[in-house]
């Protein structure tokens, strides 16, 4: 049993249902919107946990109306097509996604791994993991960007946040004081981009979007509890991530870390590399930053060399 509450109802029939391991990828909270048409949004925390929550409330599968998803990855997509073979439920997602969604080739290639040297030990570990992301997901229609979702009582707002995937879209609850934040999630290891489709720029210029809001709650999809402290802070520090990551590259560089090769295996970006497969998502988010730093010429690239132009 974990140490904390499966799910806990976070404002007026609006439940957050965690994920095992305190919600930590490969899983996400979910939320449950108590109202009319009864509503969830992603559906990454494990199927146990969603079951436990709809039976606390004297619900079943069935009574779900309508599933939403925040973006194509696999802990948000999660057990929505289980479940929407259970309920025959409305799906719906953001047109940008909708090729990773409904299947897993195209999710391959949104993350980037289809043709690489590592896609088949890849797909070994994650169908370990998370099996069901193998099937096809059907989805019966798509959300538009700041076009509110009636739910009864309950409104909730997409607002497409793109960057870490094309179809981010964090989620305001009646209006934008309180925001699902997807994955701006507020973790300690920072912005995620390790996908080919993720933008760096379009990723600060989301979270940046989301401060202009000023929200007073942030729900991240990978902690248990929403953040109301500091919200702000806390997403401009997210939003530093970035600039210090491109900090310690150079820094690596100038240590001679001057390959791509030699500064993903360090790692740069991740504090460790439990497993191989996730070079794959170190390569994509140091190559970005390289992207970047060459364009504002202070690296060059001399037959895979990487040198400092100027700091
Ligand atoms: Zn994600």
């Amino acid at each position: 049993m974990p140490d904390y509450q499966i799910h806990k109802e976070i404002q007026t029939n609006v439940h957050l249902i965690r994920g095992d391991n305190r919600s930590k990828f490969p899983e996400a909270n979910s939320l449950l919107i108590d109202d009319e048409i009864v509503t969830l949004v992603d559906a990454g925390s494990s199927l146990t946990n969603i079951e436990q929550t709809l039976r606390d409330l004297k619900y079943s599968f069935d009574n779900i109306d309508r599933i939403v998803l925040t973006h194509f990855h696999i802990d948000h997509k999660g057990y929505a097509q289980q479940i929407w073979e259970k309920t025959n439920c409305e799906v719906l997602c953001h047109p940008a996604g909708q090729d990773a969604v409904k299947t897993f080739e195209g999710m391959m290639q949104y993350y980037g791994v289809q043709d690489h040297k590592y896609r088949k030990y890849w797909e070994k570990i994650l169908l370990e993991w998370l099996p069901h992301v193998k099937s096809s997901y059907n989805i019966t229609g798509y959300f538009q960007d700041r076009k509110e979702i009636d739910c009864g009582s309950i409104s909730l707002l997409p607002i497409h946040t793109p960057g870490h995937t094309p179809d981010h879209t964090c989620i305001g609850i009646n209006g934008t004081d309180t925001i699902l934040l997807v994955d701006i999630d507020l973790t300690r290891f920072g912005p995620w981009y390790g996908n080919e489709v993720s933008i760096i720029s379009e990723f600060k210029d989301s979270v940046q979007l989301i401060i202009d809001l000023e929200p007073n709650v942030g729900i991240s999809s990978h902690l248990i509890n929403p953040v109301e402290d500091n919200l702000i802070k806390r997403l401009q520090d997210f939003l530093e991530s970035f600039e210090k990551r491109e900090m310690k590259i150079l820094k690596n560089i100038e240590q001679g870390l001057n390959t791509l090769d030699k500064l993903c295996k360090a790692p740069t970006i991740y504090p460790r590399i439990p497993l191989d497969l996730f070079l794959i998502f170190e390569e994509f988010m140091v190559s970005k930053h390289l992207e970047i730093l060459k364009s504002k010429s202070m690296i060059r690239e001399e037959n895979e060399i990487l040198m400092i132009e100027r700091k």
